[in-house]
């Protein structure tokens, strides 16, 4: 038997090149090796835990399978699957719920950065967000997890509540282990000390900007005074960044890139930099536009992998609920 591999995704908003390079391209990777039986979630119960526009939400979760499939996952490869249409995921984060400390998830630097010490009105979901992703995971088996490191702290926790679980009742779950891309944190153009977020729409490229939107974006990316094109995430963090990035989409080697760029100024590197992204993505803009104009293929795809999803959840969540004594 193949090993298991489970990752997700948020339906909330656009996808960024950090989204890409940190997760969704090695979704595609992952799948293409034939090692593993592949599991990828669109994780809207996870995206209700922030603002959001219900009249919105299912052209996100049919934005967000477009995206999946026109970047190169395959549902004939890969169970591909809406995560509230899985029942077994909001029934184990119950039970998990019960095995979990409150201290643990006020530790969680995701939950800190989302909130503001001291406000009572945080909705709880929000608080309980690693506790639905550790259910995500531990339902299927995972022994691995395709994820960029801002989730490593919450697979940590999965790993803890997987072996409490275990030792508790008697084994139910596998430890699973994250898989890191080479660009795990990509950071954002406006300030590359910090993670490229969407709530920054400025400051982070999104794989269906336009080809003027991403050369804007780029050109007002932060960088230093200095003008060579070295890696160096100390003192250039910026250039760095950038340069990660560009080694990641190229394929080439970072030495080899600044050699490339030696003697030429920032502005030119910048420019050179838009173009490979814009072409990079070209294939996938034009895929996604036409699978876009399908909704209900792409509910179609979502519905099945669904199905197939939930036939392994529900075997794992009946053995869960047999080893606490629950049922009859
Ligand atoms: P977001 O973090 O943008 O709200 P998700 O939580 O759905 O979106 O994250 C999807 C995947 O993208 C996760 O595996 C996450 O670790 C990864 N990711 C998010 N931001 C970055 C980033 N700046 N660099 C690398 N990976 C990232």
């Amino acid at each position: 038997m193949k090993p298991i591999l489970v990752s997700g995704i948020q339906p909330s908003g656009k996808l960024h090149i950090g989204n890409y390079l940190g997760a969704l391209k090695n979704f595609v990777d992952l799948q293409n090796t034939g090692r593993y039986q592949c599991y990828f979630t669109i994780v809207d119960l996870h995206s209700i835990t922030e603002d959001f526009d219900p009249k919105q939400k299912r052209k996100q979760i049919l934005d967000l399978a477009a995206d999946f499939l026109a970047v190169g996952l395959d549902p004939k490869k890969s169970v591909i699957f809406l995560q509230s249409q899985v029942p077994a995921h909001a029934e184990l984060t119950w039970i998990l719920n019960t095995i979990t400390p409150m201290g643990e998830l006020r530790r969680m630097t995701q939950f800190k950065e989302k909130t503001t010490v001291g406000n009572e009105s945080e909705n709880v979901g929000l608080f309980d967000y690693p506790v639905l992703m550790a259910a995500d995971i531990l339902l299927y088996d995972a022994k691995f997890v395709p994820v960029g490191n801002d989730q490593l702290q919450h697979l940590e926790l999965t790993r803890t509540l997987a072996r409490k679980f275990n030792s508790r009742f008697g084994k139910a779950f596998t430890e699973p282990e994250a898989l890191l891309t080479e660009t795990p944190r990509v950071m954002s153009l406006g300030d590359p000390k910090k993670k490229m977020s969407k709530s920054q729409p400025d400051t982070c490229i999104f794989i269906d900007d336009t080809p003027e939107a991403i050369r804007g974006k780029v050109k007002h990316a932060v960088t230093d005074s200095s003008s060579e094109v070295k890696y160096d995430p100390a003192n250039k963090p910026g250039i760095s960044n950038i340069l990660s990035v560009y080694a990641a989409l190229s394929g080439d080697p970072i030495k080899k890139i600044e050699e490339e760029f030696a003697g030429k100024n920032y502005g030119y590197f910048k420019a050179m930099f838009a173009e490979t992204v814009i072409s990079y993505f070209a294939e996938f803009r034009k895929k996604k536009k036409s699978l876009i104009r399908k909704p209900r293929k792409l509910a179609s795809v979502l519905y099945s992998g669904s199905k197939k999803a939930s036939k392994m959840a529900s075997k794992k969540i009946s053995e869960v609920k047999k080893k606490i004594g629950i049922g009859i």
